[in-house]
């Protein structure tokens, strides 16, 4: 799933195809908006927030979307087809460029102003200008006998993480994922670490907190369960935590991270 670097790239292409430009074409294959149609009006400009994209037009409209497990958009010059079976779900064109969002897991059309019906409820965003870590802390507490592993994909607490990120970031704490968050003493130290991994991966695809490239090399616990530690060499651990359908893999080491 991506998590808020990915769709901070995302936003960024977005801009760099669709701000200032007039829409020559809009194209929603979603029920509930198979017959708005945006043409005419420029595109202001495309904002992340986690991993909500918010693409602001003309006219006081928002285009918000979300790309959920496996979605994307892809942006190609005007013309050029997408590969077949490819489930688009909105296509956003000028005369240049097209925007074509590809198994987008949420489609809405609303009012700017009523952007925060939809993404009012997010915690500070990890990689936004307004980050602030006292409050990410301040919303983490308010549950102090959750585990640590699920209140940090509460994107209602931070906004932005994913199951990559929070596997990294506790490993690097050296914190079990089932640990009460009450019993952490130095939340902040967490959530800002959490921030800079992401923010130094937010310029190119991939997600490395390492700090080696290398394919093989790129995370401590992520992606290698069953595989020796690099600190310790004891076993990575797999798991599963929390209720959510997609979000529950968990992977940790039990040397660095004890109970
Ligand atoms: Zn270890």
């Amino acid at each position: 799933m991506p998590e808020g670097d990915a769709v901070y790239r995302t936003a960024a292409r977005l801009r760099g195809a669709l701000d200032g430009h007039v829409l020559t074409r809009s194209d929603f294959r979603v029920p509930k908006h198979a017959t708005a149609d945006l043409t005419g009006r420029a595109v202001i400009t495309t904002a992340s927030r986690g991993k909500h994209l918010l693409t602001r037009v003309e006219g006081d409209l928002t285009v918000h979307s979300h790309l959920r497990m496996d979605g994307s958009w892809q942006v190609m010059p005007v013309g050029r087809r997408t590969a077949p079976g490819d489930q688009v779900r909105l296509i956003l064109a000028n005369q240049t460029w097209q925007a074509v969002g590809v198994r987008l897991g949420m489609v809405d059309l609303v009012r700017t102003a009523d952007e925060a019906r939809l993404v009012g409820h997010l915690g500070p965003d990890l990689l936004g200008p307004d980050w602030d870590p006292g409050e990410a802390v301040r919303r983490l507490r308010a549950a102090p006998d959750r585990t640590i592993g699920e209140a940090l994909l509460d994107q209602r607490n931070l906004a932005g993480i994913g199951t990559i990120y929070r596997a990294e970031t506790l490993f690097l704490r050296g914190v079990w994922p089932w640990k009460k968050v009450g019993e952490i003493e130095d939340l902040n130290g967490l959530v800002t670490l959490t921030r800079r991994l992401m923010g130094a991966n937010k310029g190119h695809a991939g997600t490395v907190t390492t700090g080696d490239r290398r394919p093989a090399n790129q995370t401590w616990v992520y992606g290698r369960a069953g595989r020796p530690c690099r600190r310790c060499g004891t076993r990575i651990s797999r798991g599963e935590m929390g209720a959510g359908p997609q979000e529950r893999l968990i992977l940790w080491c039990a040397g660095c991270q004890p109970r």
